[in-house]
């Protein structure tokens, strides 16, 4: 555990890759997993003599994200040239967004308990991402050589940067999946953090009490490039060990760049940053500023799905458990299929809880998620609907459900096929409860003298003489009624 003289501060830095047809600045196709360098033309490989031209669409989600994430949008926002050399960047520099990024002053809330915690955006930018290497051999340090692809060159990015308004692994964990949450519902990312379409990295620092200066002049350790949301957790909590550690030793922290070993649960050291960096930007004179239209911003704004939080609060209102509401909204998809049935119905908990039991499991099962389900939510309406009016129990539903899922047919036709009534007539059961009652009355005798559990043994011999199609309800019912009736 750290020491209580010190707090923990953890900022993050996360970049997500856009989902459009083609790269920021040319009209290559931007997708993962081609050939290597089959997806390159004269602008990405920054080749002299090209000009780059802004994508549209980019832009347009970036904006999307930007607003979704509360930041005040700019509406003359300007790109930079960000340089440095690296064999992976062609051009030896980065188009950025430096001193005046499109999106700014934000915030991602966070549960905190029963209380919702904000960690505030202090910037959204747009920029181009760099190509990748692929070492030859196990890693960088032992590799005969390093291979170049550049289909990743120009694929447009945001970097979104929080305020280190983090206080712990878990709030940490709890950003970044909120932030996945969020821009999964705006549909801007892949958001695959194994296929780097979404990385982050983690500023962590450790505020000694009673420390007086600002949190920018603490000597700050960055994790780079960690690639899960449960990792980032993990090397949070490493850095805060070793930190402390370092710290109650009397050593200093340095300021350093780090990586995270996967395997071993450790961070290890990449390079010092003592010496700052000095990427020499400039304004990109090839681009004209950023200038975006205010009716255009109204109209992305009025295009905004319902976000995270708002459906947490819609689904409570119309009483669903806070565990269930929080594995719906977790997932885009299920949250849209959600909302689809409650176009036909207002019962959201039957739903819910068909949706998270055996919706999900059947979904499971075939490796398909809710927006490829053969069983569409107005379907699942009408097999809950046969369980509301009595035609059929839970039991039987579960085997029509099935039955739906194999063949994509509708409820009402199998309930039919199956010849699946369900017998609510008192006067079709009151002459099987009787003898069952007699075979058994041995276990009516238990029963009477107090032992519940024979009552359960009762309802099921009943169900198997009906093959499951009584009503467990008038079953219930009728037991009761005839074991009282001859008990007086
Ligand atoms: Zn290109």
């Amino acid at each position: 555990m750290v020491d209580e003289a010190y707090r923990v501060v953890v900022g993050l830095e996360v970049h997500v890759e856009l989902k459009t047809r083609t790269k920021l600045f040319c009209r290559c196709v931007n997708a993962f997993g081609s050939a290597p360098n089959t997806q390159t033309c004269p602008v990405c490989l920054g080749l002299p003599g090209v000009l780059p031209v802004l994508n549209r669409n980019a832009v347009y989600l970036a904006v999307k994200a930007g607003m979704a994430l509360h930041c005040t949008i700019r509406s003359v926002s300007k790109f930079d040239r960000k340089q440095y050399f690296y064999p992976d960047l062609p051009k030896a520099y980065q188009i950025s967004q430096y001193d005046l990024p499109f999106a700014e002053w934000g915030f991602v809330p966070i549960a905190d308990g029963a209380e919702v915690k904000r960690i505030r955006i202090r910037r959204v930018h747009m920029e181009e991402d760099a190509g990748k290497l692929n070492h030859i051999g196990q890693n960088l340090k032992e590799a005969e050589g390093s291979l170049v692809d550049l289909n990743r060159a120009g694929v447009p990015l945001i970097e979104i940067v929080s305020e280190p308004d983090m206080g712990s692994a878990e709030e940490a964990r709890r950003y970044l999946t909120e932030l996945r949450t969020i821009l999964s519902y705006l549909d801007v990312s892949d958001l695959r953090m194994e296929e780097g379409s979404m990385r982050c990295d983690a500023n962590v620092s450790l505020k000694p009490r009673g420390y007086q200066g600002s949190l920018e002049d603490l000597p700050r350790v960055e994790v780079k490039n960690v690639n899960s949301i449960r990792n980032v957790g993990r090397a949070i909590e490493y850095e805060i060990e070793r930190q402390a550690a370092r710290l109650s030793q009397g050593e200093r922290i340095i300021k350093e760049t780090r990586g995270f070993d996967d395997g071993r649960g450790r961070t290890y050291s990449q390079r010092s940053k003592e010496e700052a960096n000095d990427y020499r930007y400039f304004p990109e004179p090839d681009l004209p500023p950023l200038v975006l239209d205010e009716s255009w911003l109204t109209e992305v704004q009025a295009s905004l799905p319902l976000l995270p939080e708002a459906w947490r609060e819609r689904l409570r209102d119309l009483g669903l458990a806070s565990q269930d509401v929080e594995v719906l909204v977790q997932d885009r998809v299920q949250v849209a299929f959600l909302s689809e049935t409650l176009s036909f119905t207002d019962d959201v908990r039957a739903v819910s809880s068909w949706m998270l039991s055996d919706m999900l499991r059947l979904l499971n099962e075939r490796g398909l998620g809710f927006d490829q389900s053969p069983v569409s939510p107005k379907d699942l309406v009408d097999l809950l609907g046969f369980i509301a009016d009595g035609k059929i129990s839970g039991r039987m539903a579960k085997e029509v459900l099935d039955k739906m899922f194999e063949s994509g047919e509708s409820a009402a036709v199998w309930v039919k096929r199956l010849g699946m009534a369900q017998i609510t007539d008192d006067s079709l059961l009151r002459g099987q409860v009787a003898e069952v009652l007699a075979e058994h009355g041995k276990v009516v005798a238990d029963y009477r003298a107090g032992k519940e559990r024979a009552f359960g043994f009762l309802v099921g011999q009943m169900m198997k003489r009906t093959q499951g199609q009584a009503s467990p309800e008038v079953v219930n019912r009728l037991l009761k009624e005839a074991l009282e009736f001859d008990a007086q």
